[in-house]
């Protein structure tokens, strides 16, 4: 009998499970795949409390991003972050969380759980709380019984041999190449970058080519195509309910990605730090109750975020056309202050 069973061994796993079993409790993570393997484009802002990483997972600072109109007018604003090697980053986390004496079984996809059961591709296991962090398509949410949540479809390219603006992270609007989302170009050396777009609707790959081949910037990106990932992230805000018995759900799989910038790795880390304060709590106690504080914590840290960004992802839903976005942009994205007026 394990004391937590985490399931999923990206961000919000990983520091979960570190959390709690470095506070000596018996912790088993579960992922479904034979390593880390989160399709990302690696934005962190320097905000996110984590201790200094190895330098090779950074693969650029951060000080500007540039933000593109329809048009292709744009502003700059200043930003403070990093790009990481996000394969680097999620083993980074796990490696420290299995330091911490977290047990891992990789190729473990879960398909099952019955009360504190779980049942894997290769075994089962007991746990006194399970801990869903397995990402935007939960398998543990449906088993609490949750609906399928709203996502924006992804698909990125690591491009050598571009020139892409130096410590720079560009950001394109238009409705042609991005419908209901935004193509990003972040930097990840002086010649490469991820050159990347999310959606709401289907085939995001073919709006990236589109964009690549036949925008104002495919001079700039005449390169060589590395690495295609396609990925989902959850763009319908915080799920309606975090905790449930002994279960709690944690980043993607609670919907605590940003619904309009998309950005879920300092949501997923920080509710990764509170989930497993909330488990030891809990566990110290022998009070399974305790677990409903999680949620008060959620809800008070990124409730009214969250909020706002969804309310904002209604309005960019309505700008169905390059003319009502280009007027409507400044309310829309969260460099500009008119995000931030009421
Ligand atoms: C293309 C793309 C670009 C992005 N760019 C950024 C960015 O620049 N900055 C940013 O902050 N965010 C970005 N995001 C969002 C970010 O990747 C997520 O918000 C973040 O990874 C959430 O972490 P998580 O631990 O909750 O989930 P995940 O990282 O998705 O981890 C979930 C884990 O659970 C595993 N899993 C799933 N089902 C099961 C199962 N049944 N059994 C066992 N394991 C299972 C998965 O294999 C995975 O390892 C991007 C997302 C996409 C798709």
């Amino acid at each position: 009998m394990y004391d937590v069973i985490v399931i999923g061994a990206g961000p919000a796993g990983a520091v979960t499970s570190r959390i709690v079993s470095s506070a000596g409790f018996r912790v088993l993570m579960l992922e479904k795949n034979e390593t880390c393997r989160s399709p990302c484009a690696g934005y962190i802002g320097n905000t996110i409390n984590l201790e200094p990483v190895d330098d090779a997972i950074i693969q650029s600072g951060i000080t500007k991003m540039r933000v593109y109109f329809p048009d292709m007018t744009f502003q700059d604003f200043q930003l403070n972050g990093f790009v990481v090697d996000r394969y680097l980053f999620d083993m980074e986390l796990v490696n420290r969380s299995q330091g911490s004496g977290t047990q891992v079984k990789w190729n473990s996809p879960v398909t099952d759980i019955i009360s504190g059961e779980i049942k894997f591709s290769n075994g089962k296991a007991s746990g006194k709380i399970i801990v869903g962090t397995d990402g935007v398509f939960s398998r543990t949410a449906s088993f609490m019984g949750m609906e399928k949540q709203r996502f924006a479809a992804c698909a990125q390219y690591h491009l050598k041999g571009i020139q892409p603006f130096s410590q720079t992270c560009e950001i394109f609007f238009n409705a042609e190449y991005a419908p209901g989302g935004y193509v990003w170009i972040y930097p990840t050396g002086k010649d490469s970058a991820k050159v990347g777009v999310g959606v709401t609707c289907f085939n995001p790959r073919n709006y990236l080519d589109k964009f690549i081949d036949c925008s104002g910037v495919s001079g700039r990106l005449n390169g060589t195509k590395t690495e295609c990932v396609t990925g989902a992230l959850p763009i319908g805000g915080l799920r309606e309910k975090l905790v449930s018995g002994n279960i709690l759900l944690v980043g993607d799989s609670a919907g605590m990605a940003d619904p309009i910038t998309g950005a879920g790795i300092h949501n997923a880390i920080l509710a990764g730090e509170a989930a497993g304060k909330t488990i030891i709590d809990a566990l110290e106690q022998n009070d399974i109750e305790l677990l409903s504080n999680y949620e008060t914590r959620i809800r008070r840290l990124l409730g009214k975020p969250l909020g706002r960004a969804l309310e904002k992802r209604k309005k960019m839903d309505a700008c169905s056309n390059n003319e009502l976005l280009q007027e409507h942009l400044p309310e829309l994205w969260v460099t500009f202050k008119k995000y931030w007026e009421k």
